[in-house]
């Protein structure tokens, strides 16, 4: 004999399997990617006669990139899966995504607003499970940065004044490659330092992107250090280097198969037509002066920030302390990177960075920056990456590489005890690179009360002064060491001259550039 809930249960399964066909999964759309997926189970719950929740569980392979046809040992890459399921609306899906990490995953319901899953969503490694409110969700391993965003960005920074933009080249599939050529017209180019940054050569790393973005917002905005910027430097900007990759939604490779990062080294036949494109350009940009800065943009499945610092065996001591000056330098600017994360590798030319140390050594500080996917510092109880921490990061980083270069002489004025502003009394010159410090040169005290004198011409202003502390150019140092320590607030009343005095307190101190950070009320 049937009851009446029995009769319900065989009409909710007859109306159930009518809904699972409704749930579509597609991937056809800009950075859009995915492997397989199939239904794996699915189960109701009743809490009553007219209260059922329907479970549905999908394995998710991500797709891996073709296989490498230059780089035949290479195992292609899936870590990029950014897929839509349609007709999720008040069901519970459980997702279980293989061949890629799945760490609080992120989902959007209109495919541009995209939010982490919660911890309790993502208790198992690799899989998410949640009861979704609309009907259409997009699910990606981090917030997309796809091509339609890179042309719309472009589109409204080619427009900013005195901006130039050029196609230097095209993808194997025919997509632009474009460079924006930044900076203030109304100066002369002779003395001005020349950075180029170029990011997004791994289609996955979609935070690299958004740590860009940042930086170039804040170079092309209004504000009195972005003015400085651009009146003492050239920038050449080169967001996509891939975008047959983003838009096709690939991992580490381009629609090719070839992961153009590692493509440097190759004869000309095997050569991408995305590196040839920048090789071109860099030698057209590097003509008359070779760059003082290249920084390659990336994202790391370590939940940590670094830079591949090169080894001094692999370049040279020097090259190694201000790849470490530069890495202090973002170090002291931000929460999100700490002296044990750097990270250290051999030169090797099959890489952008090697190709430029080829044709320039010292003269052009080349490295790679890595963002995280997940959090900061390996600590899953701080901060997890968002877009707005990426874009903080963003402006730290461009403190770092001012300080490096001296690009604000208004704002952030540096002297360092390389330069005439600085008269000295026993202290010994030290070109030790084994510390990290500004310039070639620091000082070392050669007895207690040794007397230094910083003197230079300062605008009217206030001003927070601050000491470079040298320390060690060791893996990971003190996090006291190798910092701007605050000294001194300084209230300049009319432009003129400015001095600072500095007593050692004991012989072996040492002592270097110090920096004026002007104060905006
Ligand atoms: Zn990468």
């Amino acid at each position: 004999m049937f009851n009446k809930s029995f009769f319900l249960l065989l009409l909710s399964l007859i109306s159930g399997s009518g809904l699972f066909s409704q749930i579509r999964i597609s991937a056809d759309f800009d950075s859009g990617s995915i492997g397989s997926y199939k239904l794996i189970d699915s189960v109701w719950f009743f809490r009553n006669s007219n209260d059922s929740l329907l479970t549905l569980s999908y394995e998710i392979e991500s797709r891996f990139d073709p296989l490498n046809p230059v780089d035949t040992s290479l195992r292609p890459s899936a870590r990029w899966y950014h897929f839509r399921m349609e007709g999720v609306k008040g069901k519970h899906i459980f997702l279980n995504i293989k061949n890629s990490e799945a760490i609080r995953p992120v989902y959007s319901y209109d495919g541009v607003n995209f939010q982490r899953f919660e911890t309790v969503e993502n208790i198992y490694r690799g899989s998410v499970n949640k009861i979704f409110e609309r009907d259409t969700v997009y699910i990606s391993h981090f917030v997309p940065y796809p091509y339609s965003r890179h042309k719309a960005k472009l589109k409204e920074w080619k427009a900013v004044d005195g901006v130039l933009h050029e196609v230097i080249g095209h993808s194997s599939l025919g997509l632009p490659i474009e460079m924006l050529t930044v900076t203030d017209n109304s100066v002369s180019d002779v003395g001005k330092k020349r950075v180029w940054i170029h990011g997004r050569s791994h289609p996955s790393e979609t935070p690299a992107s958004w740590h860009l973005e940042a930086m170039i917002e804040e170079i092309l905005s209004d504000s009195p250090f972005a003015k400085e910027l651009r009146r003492n430097t050239i920038f050449y900007l080169v967001p996509f280097i891939n975008p047959d990759g983003v838009k096709g939604g690939y991992s580490r490779s381009s629609s090719t198969g070839v992961n153009i990062e590692i493509n440097w080294d190759r004869p000309d036949s095997l050569t991408m037509p995305e590196v040839k494109t920048l090789k071109a350009a860099l030698g057209r940009v590097t003509k008359e002066k070779p760059l003082d800065l290249l920084l390659n943009m990336h994202s790391q499945i370590s939940s940590s920030v670094t830079y591949w610092i090169h080894t001094a065996e692999s370049t040279t001591a020097n090259f190694l302390k201000e790849q470490q000056l530069l890495s202090a330098l973002t170090i002291n600017y931000t929460p999100f990177y700490r002296p044990q994360d750097q990270s250290f590798s051999a030169m090797a030319p099959r890489y952008a960075e090697g190709w430029v140390w080829d044709r320039f050594g010292e003269k052009t500080l080349a490295i790679t920056f890595e963002t995280p996917y997940t959090y900061y510092n390996q600590d899953k109880d701080g901060p997890w990456v968002s877009i707005e921490n990426l874009a903080q990061l963003g402006y730290s980083t461009l403190l770092a590489v001012s300080d490096l270069l001296d690009l604000d002489k208004e704002n952030r004025i540096i002297a360092d005890t390389d330069d005439n502003r600085v008269s000295k009394r026993n202290w010994e010159v030290s070109y030790d690179p084994s510390s990290i410090f500004f310039g070639d040169t620091f000082l070392v005290s050669k007895k207690e009360g040794s007397s230094l004198k910083y003197k230079l011409n300062l605008k009217k202003g206030v001003y927070t002064l601050y000491c470079w502390k040298v320390g060690p150019t060791a893996e990971s140092y003190p996090a006291e060491t190798n910092r701007w320590v605050k000294r001194a607030k300084v209230i300049q009343r009319r432009d003129g001259n400015f001095t600072y005095r500095i007593k050692s307190t004991n012989p072996g101190e040492k002592a270097d550039a110090i920096l004026l950070v002007k104060e905006f009320e």
